[in-house]
């Protein structure tokens, strides 16, 4: 029998303690779940960055560490982890991520703020939102969510584009890869989503020089990771009003600084890290099917690949 420690906060204990036996239960999995095993009998860790665990050291069986986070930039690199490590990827982070960016490219594919935002009462007719057909936008990091996202903008008739480390083929997205494939990419987005994961190659992924390459009132989305962008070089293509408009959800620092300009700028819309989030009923699923599919010799599923960094 499996024993499986939750490492996850003690907010995350009360929300998971009954749903992930009752998971385990319907994969036909007899394990323990519990808080305080000894490390050397612990088989699975369910893990939380902000948990009590970093050091992986003492738990000489592991035999995986199943993260509740989809970003693993926290745990990557942690030379004491030796077991594979799974990210969190479930039907509920993938649909609210497809929400949240299908959202915010309508606000600004129909231009909505000119409306909602009218205190002369101004009567401003005459001109409608092009269609979605009319429109291009780019999706940076086409995995889990990048994916989940171009299907629902697809379904609204966006043009859509995305750019990966490995070339893709995916029905109805002209898919990119390489610097070559970026600048592509970027020449044609009007609008540009950020979903690539933290790693050493993709921080500062969006700078002056690839923000150049966006025609000019492009808008700028980020559910990714704050330190995709250089926050410098935004607020300069902002204020030079080559870029329109942008959305961040993450920062560099979190929660961010009352005193950072972005707070104010006119053209940026914060939201406090709310783009996405793992949803309890279907990752308690996720984490029982990795349970049993390593229990039965089957490989994990959402494994990161530690050198590439996701
Ligand atoms: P994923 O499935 O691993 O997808 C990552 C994508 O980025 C893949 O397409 C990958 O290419 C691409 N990529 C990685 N490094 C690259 C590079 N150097 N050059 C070009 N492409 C690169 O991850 P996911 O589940 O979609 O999640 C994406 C990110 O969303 C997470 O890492 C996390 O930071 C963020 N997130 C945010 C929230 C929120 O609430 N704001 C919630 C959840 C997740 P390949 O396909 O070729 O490997």
């Amino acid at each position: 029998m499996p024993n499986i420690l939750f490492a996850g906060t003690a907010e995350n204990w009360e929300t998971y303690k009954a749903l992930i036996p009752s998971a385990l239960k319907a994969q036909n999995i007899d394990a323990q779940l519990r808080r305080d095993f000894a490390p050397e009998v612990v088989d699975y860790i369910v893990y939380s960055p902000l948990g009590p665990v970093q050091d992986f050291g003492p738990f000489t069986r592991l035999k995986a560490v199943l993260s509740l986070w989809a970003g693993v930039e926290k745990i990557v690199g942690n030379t004491t982890l030796l077991a594979p490590l799974c990210r969190m990827v479930d039907s509920g982070l993938k649909n609210g991520m497809a929400e949240w960016v299908a959202g915010h490219c309508l606000r600004y594919h129909l231009g909505m703020d000119a409306h909602i935002v009218n205190p002369s009462q101004e009567w401003r007719g005459g001109i409608a939102p092009p269609l979605a057909e009319d429109r291009t936008i780019g999706i940076l990091g086409i995995g889990e969510l990048g994916q989940a996202c171009a299907e629902t903008l697809c379904c609204l008739g966006f043009n859509v584009a995305g750019w990966s480390n490995h070339q893709k083929d995916i029905q109805n997205v002209a898919c990119f890869s390489g610097s070559n494939g970026l600048e592509a990419l970027l020449r044609q987005s009007d609008i540009v989503v950020l979903l690539l994961p933290q790693t050493e190659e993709t921080t500062h992924i969006l700078n002056a020089q690839t923000l150049s390459l966006l025609p000019k009132g492009a808008c700028v989305l980020n559910p990714g990771r704050g330190p995709l962008i250089d926050d410098e070089d935004l607020l300069a293509a902002l204020n030079a009003n080559h870029i329109a408009h942008a959305t961040l959800d993450v920062f560099a620092k979190e929660p961010l600084p009352q005193d950072h300009p972005y707070w104010a700028h006119p053209n940026v819309t914060v939201t406090p890290h709310i783009a996405s989030e793992t949803r309890p009923k279907s990752a308690a699923q996720v984490v029982a099917d990795n349970i049993a599919r390593s229990e039965h010799g089957r490989p994990l599923l959402f494994q990161v690949d530690q050198t590439l960094g996701y």
